[in-house]
Formats: C-alpha cells, sequence, structure tokens
C-alpha cells in the first residue's frame, strides 16, 4: 500500500504545498474552455504576468527550472569543452543542465555571509572556453550582480540566474531575473509559488526570444504559426517538449495573483523566527541568515548555520523527537559522484565544504501557523550543542525594511 503521507511521523512538516483558493476554479475554467495543452489561456495569462511585474521581455512557462535551464543551455549553442562557471553549493539542476547539453561545469565557491556564488573568484576562473556563469540567488538573496555582470561583459560571457528561490525579491531595487540573458524559475511544490512541477524562462536580450519560442515547441515555429506570421507551422530547428499543460498553468495563475497574499505571510513566518531566535542563536553561536542592505528577499526559506556538523546532526535528530521535521542541504557538486568525474576534490570550495555541514533549514511553508513556530522555537531552546567550539559569529545586519 502507499502511504498516503510521506511524513506521518512528524507533527510539524518542513513543507506542505498551500493553496490560495481559486486554483480548482481556474483548472474547471481550463477543462471547460476545452484546452488543456500547453499555450492555452491561463498560460498566456501567467507569461503577461510576469512580464509585466518583472518588466522582463518574455517570460516562457515550462516544466520545471530543471527544463528552463535547459532551454538556456541549448539557446547557448554550447560546443564540447565550453565551460560554465556554476556554483557547488546548489541543486543538482543548476550544473546538470549545462552538462546534458555539452558543457564542462567550473564550481565556484560560495560567500560566508549570503552562501551567494563569490564573485571575487570569477577572474581566476574564467577561461577561453567559459560561455556562462550561472548565479544562484541562495534563499532568494540577491548575488553581488553588480560585480558578476561587470565582470561578465568584460569577458563576453552571458549570466543565466538561476532564481528558483528569488521570484520577487531585488538585488539594488530591481527583480532579481532581470539581470541575466535569461533567468530561470521554479514552481516545484518547494518553492514560495507552486503548480506541483513546473517552472518559467525569463528573457531579457530579445536577440534570443524567437529561438527560445522554437526550441520550446519541439523544434518548431508553432508560436509564429499562433499569432498569424506564418501560414504553416514546420520543423526549423532543434528542440523539444518544454511547455507545461494549461490545467498546471491555471493552478500557477491563482497562486502568481495571490502573490502579495503569499508573500505576506512568508514575510511574517520569516520573521517570528527571525524575531524569536535571534538572542538564543548570538548567545549560542549559531548563525542566523544575513540579508544585506541593497537586497529585498522574498522570504523563501529560514535557515541556522550550527557550530559544528555534530551539531548541526544532534539538532536535526532532537526536533525530529520533538516530531518537527528539518532538513539539510546542499551537498556539495563537487565533491559527488559526477562532480569528481570533473576533477573535483576536497579542498576545492572550502566554504561550500563548511557550510553544507552546518546548515539546517526549519519548517517554512505559508500556512505554518504561530502555534506550531513556537513549538520549533521552544523546541530549539531546549537543545543543547554537542561540540564545546564557539565560533566567533558574524552577527547579521537586518535592514531597516525588515526590522
Ligand atoms: C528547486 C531548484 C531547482 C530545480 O527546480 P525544478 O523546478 O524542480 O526543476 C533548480 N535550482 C535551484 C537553486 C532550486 O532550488
Amino acid at each position: 500500500m502507499v502511504a498516503l503521507n510521506r511524513f506521518d511521523d512528524y507533527q510539524i512538516h518542513f513543507n506542505r504545498p498551500c493553496l490560495v483558493g481559486k486554483e480548482l476554479h481556474y483548472i474547471a475554467q481550463a477543462i471547460h474552455f476545452g484546452y488543456s495543452a500547453g499555450d492555452g489561456v491561463f498560460t498566456r495569462r501567467c507569461h503577461a504576468l510576469l512580464e509585466q511585474e518583472l518588466g522582463v521581455t518574455k517570460a516562457l512557462l515550462t516544466t520545471s527550472c530543471t527544463d528552463a535551464l535547459e532551454m538556456a543551455a541549448l539557446l547557448l549553442q554550447l560546443q564540447p569543452g565550453d565551460e560554465v562557471i556554476v556554483p557547488s553549493f546548489t541543486f543538482v539542476s543548476t550544473a546538470n543542465a549545462f552538462v546534458l547539453h555539452g558543457a564542462h561545469p567550473v564550481f565556484i565557491d560560495i560567500r560566508p555571509d549570503t552562501l551567494n556564488l563569490d564573485e571575487t573568484q570569477l577572474e581566476r576562473l574564467i577561461s577561453q572556453r567559459t560561455r556562462a556563469i550561472v548565479p544562484v540567488h541562495y534563499a532568494g538573496v540577491g548575488c553581488e550582480m553588480d560585480a558578476i555582470c561587470a565582470i561578465a561583459a568584460s569577458h563576453g560571457v552571458v549570466v543565466v540566474e538561476d532564481n528558483a528561490h528569488g521570484l520577487f525579491g531585488k538585488y539594488r531595487n530591481r527583480y532579481l531575473g532581470t539581470f541575466g540573458a535569461f533567468a530561470t524559475q521554479s514552481f516545484h511544490e518547494t518553492k514560495n509559488f507552486i503548480c506541483g512541477e513546473g517552472g518559467a524562462l525569463l528573457i531579457n536580450d530579445p536577440a534570443y526570444s524567437e529561438r527560445a519560442e522554437i526550441i520550446r515547441e519541439k523544434g518548431t515555429n508553432r508560436s509564429r504559426f499562433y499569432r498569424g506570421q506564418v501560414d504553416k507551422y514546420t520543423w526549423v530547428d532543434i528542440g523539444s517538449s518544454f511547455l507545461p499543460s494549461d490545467l498546471l498553468a491555471a493552478f500557477l495563475f491563482a497562486q502568481l495573483e495571490a502573490r502579495t497574499e503569499i508573500q505576506t505571510k512568508r514575510k511574517r513566518i520569516w520573521e517570528y523566527y527571525w524575531n524569536h531566535l535571534i538572542d538564543w542563536a548570538s548567545v549560542l553561536g549559531i548563525r542566523l541568515p544575513i540579508i544585506p542592505e541593497h537586497c529585498e528577499q522574498p522570504y523563501h526559506m529560514f535557515y541556522l548555520l550550527l557550530p559544528t556538523l555534530d551539531d548541526r546532526q544532534a539538532l536535526i535528530a532532537h526536533l525530529k523527537s520533538c516530531g518537527i521535521l528539518s532538513v539539510f542541504h546542499y551537498l556539495p557538486l563537487h565533491l559527488s559522484e559526477m562532480g569528481r568525474r570533473f576533477g573535483g576534490k576536497e579542498g576545492d570550495c572550502p566554504v561550500t565544504e563548511e557550510m553544507s555541514d552546518r546548515l539546517l533549514r526549519l519548517p517554512f511553508y505559508n500556512d505554518l501557523t504561530e502555534a506550531d513556530q513556537s513549538r520549533v522555537v521552544s523546541a530549539l531552546k531546549e537543545f543543547k550543542l554537542v561540540s564545546t567550539k564557539m565560533i566567533p559569529v558574524q552577527m547579521p545586519v537586518l535592514s531597516q525594511s525588515e526590522a
């Protein structure tokens, strides 16, 4: 028998997909319209909403962020031996999508404060073969885009933002996802806005728009045909099927329309953890997230950095004994089985290796109640560190807008 719930052992889950209300109504409407394939009414509504709100040239829904990254790889027309710089501290897809289309991944370490790629190491890693840099806005906190874009431009390298965490986050008052030639979004059930599995490719350089439509539609010019720009559609380039059903777009549109409501809930949850944990964390030498003044975060996650791996593992076990599911991530990509095939070895990305051991994510989802959060906070405060190692903590500065 299939278990109905993967997390029955836990009273407080790490994540729960939350509905805002109109999802089923919009899906019923899509069915009523008699069109459930890709690029129907709701897909077009999602595109328009993202394009208008973010101010991007083009938004194209995809079946996942992974697929949007693959589309970016195809648009780059990578040749064997081409290199793409990706953080080691990220989800597999950030690197895999480019490797699948012929690139050699070059892993870059992260900054100890935001856990975003360390832009001061870019110059050292760029070679004649570098084609792209893929900044991941970790937890939706912007990477140092001024420096990254300047370095990329001076070497003729394309920037592809993996913005899976960062929809509606801002860097220097400008939306994340609007800096690179492309940016990718995820609507996987663990992200702020969801439709089960889904994603989007955002395009900021109009030179790529038409080919992106073709790649997304199996290598055909069907999009031009629908717009009446050609009188029949045919095979014009390589491509695949990257477009989601309009039923998923209908679900997603309900979520995107309710973005203010969703983000207000997430802000409250993030600030509750912050306000109830900041003193406790300072005393124990546990570090909380750092949000630089010039970044507006979209409240994607709340994490702790424990002094050591042993402390992190002990805390996960302690929370489990209190019925609370907490999780860690990411295993450094340069030390994974695949990463090692590309030459990755211990010591290549020391900050990544350390943070990967120390990081723990607390339960975080739109409908997490204050009562449950209060239980998480009490459980944390009962915990005793197992290590005696006290590392000096750089205390996070909270910007005025979040205080
Ligand atoms: C979730 C995530 C992805 C993958 O998103 P999918 O929509 O599941 O393909 C890629 N990159 C990062 C940083 C992510 O967090």
